[in-house]
């Protein structure tokens, strides 16, 4: 343990208090010599300052599990406010987490592509680039863009909101970029043939690997882009992930009330799920605990 202000280690015990809403627990205060600050053994964990640190883990797993907010409020007897502030602070751990264990050298295909949604109205459509480790389907990295409306909606998009932004090559870039980072041994990254990709994917990683491009096939069933109809997938690894996300994830569910209000909370969500789906799913640990 470190001070978490100067992180020095010339501390000493400095009394104690008895926490009220973590059951009474008795918690430890120090004094830092060095910077003078007070800290305890509460300080920078995940439900830090919370009145219902009880419920963040239940949260988590119901958030994860196809739950919309709301409903998980209810489940779990909260204010859905505490919900969203449960989703802000676990999703910000999340991320953080995620960036700390996704480092491996044994990485050696990575599968990328992008899946659509839509914040506040079906004109304000969302990018979220995810890249894939082809052999353990890992999520390696998650992103999300906004891009502006296509084919019949993008004239009635434009006349009420306005242009919108197209952020999908920064962001697709930015996954490309942590997917360099977290695999020093890439040998080749795949994708469908979307003619943007040949570019970032040269610009990102040189001509050091190999770019493979498939081309893209229709869904299998209705509203399910994601399973792909007949024969060997090529991108299964990919397109059963996104599959679990949208499963996963209520506002991402096709054919569903619950919609993404705002893009920085469905990247909580998104980030928080790339946690869970790398730790607990594929992990096979659920009791596992977001620290
Ligand atoms: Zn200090």
């Amino acid at each position: 343990m470190v001070c978490p202000r100067c992180k020095s280690e010339n501390f000493k015990k400095n009394g104690s208090y008895t926490s009220k809403s973590h059951r009474q627990k008795l918690v430890q205060r120090y004094y830092c010599r060095d910077c003078e600050s007070t800290f305890s053994d509460q300080t920078g964990t995940l439900t830090c300052g919370e009145r219902k640190p009880y419920a963040t883990q239940l949260v988590m797993r119901l958030l994860m599990s196809g739950v919309s907010q709301r409903r998980c409020a209810k489940i779990a007897d909260l204010h859905p406010i505490t919900v969203a502030r449960k989703l802000e602070r676990l999703g910000l751990r999340a991320a953080a987490r995620n960036l700390e264990e996704s480092t491996l050298d044994s990485i050696e295909e990575v599968i990328f592509d992008e899946m659509e949604t839509f914040e506040h109205t079906k004109c304000k459509p969302v990018s979220i680039p995810l890249a894939v480790e082809k052999q353990s389907r890992r999520i390696i990295a998650i992103g999300v863009a906004s891009m502006p409306a296509k084919g019949k909606l993008a004239k009635i998009s434009g006349a009420k909101y306005g242009a919108r932004d197209d952020d999908r090559k920064e962001a697709l870039a930015h996954v490309l970029e942590c997917v360099k980072n977290a695999a020093p041994g890439i040998k080749v990254i795949k994708s469908d043939m979307c003619p943007r990709y040949p570019n970032i994917v040269k610009k990102t990683f040189g001509g050091q690997i190999k770019h493979i491009t498939y081309k893209g096939r229709r869904g299998c069933i209705v509203g399910q882009g994601e399973l792909k109809r007949g024969g060997f997938d090529t991108l299964f690894s990919l397109n059963h992930t996104c599959a679990m996300v949208r499963d996963n994830l209520k506002r991402l569910s096709r054919r569903t009330w619950c919609t993404t209000k705002k893009r920085g909370c469905l990247k909580w969500m998104l980030d928080l799920y790339v946690w869970c789906h790398n730790q607990l799913l594929l992990g096979a640990d659920w009791g596992m605990a977001l620290a």
